[in-house]
């Protein structure tokens, strides 16, 4: 027999399949192997077994062995891999990491056993015991407690016996047995919550995605109104049909509260994939999940990779999420692999999402998705109040503090009654900027064409790019004077502001600085659920999901930022934002307040997100999508060519521009858009970033095929050159 592998060579630029002769030791298509390659020993995964092979059969080498005796790799996710292979243009082995990461490779991990110990077979205790000398009292003590206890782990029976477990085994009294024991991450969350009797609308949902003929539904609800327990009732439901189950929230701050509800209403079953994990918990999650021992995944994007088999359910909630869509290689969309999955197991798919994005809800709305929806909250509650605060009148009445009067006095008014307040910023660090108040000269990264963000904990400017950390300058680097002043404010900032204002109240802080510890998100969240904290303040980590039930005010300081990006998803991104931060807000018995802090209250996309209204929204929004030939209605595709060599990066980038040119002639009507440029962020850890940005129709992916591989041929040498579709970031 003959295998073909994929071995598991980083940076091999070969995506060749390799062949190998296996006896017939359990090898199939999917099994991880090591075998040898050149003169070393590496890792591979058999994609196929096969009776014959067209190479040279006195030259093939045998496989040396099988790593695991479950196969790691399922026909499933064997054809996604190929699929992630075709759609995201990349190599195998790149793809293959997607299913089994790094650290699960190369042996870095392996099962945890513990050894037990129990009296053997035929052992008589009695006899046993009056064999022994009179002096030998632990070993018969032992021999009482094995007999009442039966196996106990060989570790507590050292503490406790000492030497005399040692010599009963070598008497051949016990036996010891390795028992493999599962790492199980976040093992102190507890569980509550039991089951709740779904509303009526709930209910529609739920029979109403069951019993569709159509896989996909969107589930359009809006913050606090149950979509949680109608996933919870479906993944209820596929479970007593043997079915597994992919759960994916936004972000893995988000996966212990979801795990938790979980846990509490199907126990073991539930299984946790994420980055944030120790290695071997991941691998030990990832095999319970394998083997089926647990048959619901759930995790941030990645976890769509999950190693289920006989798949029924896949929720995204948050769906339109912009994590979802990864910005390194492989970058895939969790939502069209989701799709993949979907179709492969004719498996229902649940795109959840109280601001669904705009390609979902056109899907929906056209009939190719099931559309459910859940107008209200739980008990009829109301969504909070959305005041907009006018930040250009408080500047002209002297008020340069990062909260206008309006929030201050809600502030102090939610504190007083006992409340709990979040304060909104998708800003880190204390000042944004560092300006030179003589020359006008801004502090900048010297490896990116970025300001750098004070940070006063440690007294540090750091790049938020490339993450580089230089000391605070005490003068102007370009003229030497020393007055420098801060410019914008990031969330250490409001945090010692608010200390100020507001000297008795407890406050939190949550966003990557506070955050880097494995279990960080959740002991922040853990202890502004369980009111250890007042007022907590954050950036986007703070937006999603969470359901604090005591916070009747939420503030957002600074609500146009993401107005000004040039993407032309920031109408959408701004309309998603407010309406996300603004839902933390009086979940509970208490109404619920939202202060939006702005310097354009006229704009139409806060006047809508104010009142909620998602579908007139949705109407402009597609309209003008539809007008300027932006998507859902074509493909942004992007070219990035970067080098530390400015000159190279011109001419690659002008040489994939003339080469595509030629590929535009044959077809020119389906190119909305083409242009060669300097990418907005010019410069990013010392190389220099040039683009070719394109918008093309949709239905025309042979153009795409014909794009990857002219850029393919110059990413090489000292030249970074990759293609993007429908990029979620375009700086
Ligand atoms: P969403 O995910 O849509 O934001 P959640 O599922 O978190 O909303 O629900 C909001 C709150 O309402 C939660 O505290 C949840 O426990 C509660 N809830 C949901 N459905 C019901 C129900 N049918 N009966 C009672 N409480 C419910
Ligand atoms: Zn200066
Ligand atoms: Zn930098």
């Amino acid at each position: 027999m003959f295998a073909e592998v994929i071995v598991d060579i980083s940076h091999s630029e070969a995506d060749k399949i390799f062949e190998y002769s296996v006896s017939d030791c359990g090898i199939v298509a999917g099994s991880r192997v090591l075998v040898p390659f050149g003169n070393k020993t590496v890792e591979g995964i058999v994609i196929r077994v096969k009776s014959e092979c067209e190479f040279d059969k006195s030259k093939i080498k045998p496989v040396i062995s099988l790593l695991e005796d479950v196969p790691a790799f399922t026909a499933e996710t064997l054809a996604l891999s190929e699929y992630v292979v075709k759609t995201c243009y990349v190599s195998r082995a790149l793809a293959f990491m997607l299913f089994f990461s790094a650290e699960m490779r190369k042996g870095r991990v392996r099962e945890q056993f513990v050894k037990y110990a129990a009296l053997a077979d035929g052992v008589d205790a009695d006899e046993l015991s009056g064999s022994l000398r009179k002096s030998a009292k632990k070993q018969k003590e032992l021999i009482a407690f094995l007999l009442e206890n039966g196996k106990t782990p060989v570790a507590e029976l050292n503490a406790e016996f000492g030497s005399a477990v040692k010599a009963l085994a070598e008497k051949n009294a016990l036996v010891i047995t390795a028992e493999k024991r599962f790492r199980s991450p976040y093992r102190d969350l507890g569980g509550s919550g039991g089951k709740v009797n779904l509303t009526e609308k709930q209910r529609q949902a739920v029979n109403g995605i069951v019993s569709s003929e159509k896989l996909t539904t969107l589930l359009f609800g809006i913050t606090g109104s149950g979509k949680t327990e109608v996933y919870l009732e479906l993944i209820d439901r596929t479970l007593k049909q043997g079915k597994t189950a992919i759960m994916l929230v936004p972000e893995i701050s988000l996966t212990p509260q979801m795990l938790k509800k979980l846990r509490a209403r199907f126990g073991e079953n539930a299984a946790i994939l994420h980055s944030g994990l120790s290695a071997g918990e991941r691998y030990d999650e990832w095999w319970r999940l394998r083997t089926g021992e647990a048959r619901i995944a759930i995790g941030a994007r990645s976890a769509i990779f999950a190693p289920v088999e006989n798949l029924g359910l896949i929720i995204v909630d948050e769906e339109h999420d912009g994590s979802y869509t990864s910005e390194s290689a492989p970058r895939y969309a969790t939502i069209d692999v989701a799709k993949f999955r979907s179709g492969y197991n004719g498996a229902k798919l649940v795109l959840g999402s109280a601001t669904p994005s705009v390609e979902s809800y056109l899907a929906a709305k056209g009939g190719e998705y099931n559309l459910f929806e859940l107008p209200d909250r739980i008990n009829k509650k109301p969504l909070p109040e959305i005041e907009i605060a006018d930040m250009r009148k408080e500047v002209r009445h002297g008020n340069n503090s990062p909260f206008s009067s309006i929030l201050k006095a809600e502030l102090s008014d939610c504190l007083k009654k006992g409340n709990q307040a979040i304060i909104f910023l998708n800003q880190r660090g204390y000042s944004k900027t560092v300006v030179c108040t003589e020359c006008g000269h801004v502090q900048k990264c010297s490896a990116c064409d970025v300001s750098l963000t004070y940070h006063r904990e440690d007294d540090s400017l750091l790049c938020h790019y490339c993450g580089a950390k230089y000391k605070m300058v005490k003068a102007c680097t370009e003229c030497g004077s020393p007055y420098l002043k801060y410019g914008g404010f990031g969330t250490e900032k409001i945090v010692a502001d608010l200390r100020e204002l507001f000297p008795s109240a407890k406050i939190l802080r949550m966003d990557r600085d506070t955050t880097q510890t494995k279990e960080g998100h959740f002991k922040i969240l853990n202890q502004f659920a369980s009111r250890e904290a007042d007022i907590l303040v954050g950036t986007q980590m703070i937006a999603k999901g969470h359901d604090f039930p005591f916070v009747t005010l939420v503030g957002i300081l600074d609500a146009d930022m993401s107005l000004h990006f040039s993407d032309f998803r920031s109408a959408e991104r701004t309309f998603q934002l407010i309406t996300q931060v603004a839902g933390r807000s009086g979940r509970a018995d208490e109404a619920g307040k939202v202060v939006l802090q702005t310097y354009q209250p006229e704009n139409h996309v806060l006047r809508q997100a104010i009142n909620y209204d998602y579908k007139g929204f949705f109407e402009r929004e597609i309209s003008i999508r539809k007008a300027t030939a932006f998507p859902p209605y074509t493909k942004i595709i992007r070219v990035l060519v970067q080098s530390e060599n400015e000159e190279s990066a011109v001419i690659a980038v002008k040489k994939i521009y003339e080469n595509i040119d030629t590929v535009r002639r044959e077809r020119p009507s389906v190119f909305r858009f083409f242009g060669c440029m300097k990418a907005p962020l010019k410069k990013l850890q010392g190389k220099y970033r040039y683009q070719v940005l394109m918008r093309i129709d949709n239905g025309n992916d042979d153009i795409l095929d014909r794009i990857y591989t002219l850029t393919n041929a110059e990413n090489r040498g000292k030249i970074n050159a990759y293609m993007e579709i429908n990029p979620n970031n375009l700086t």
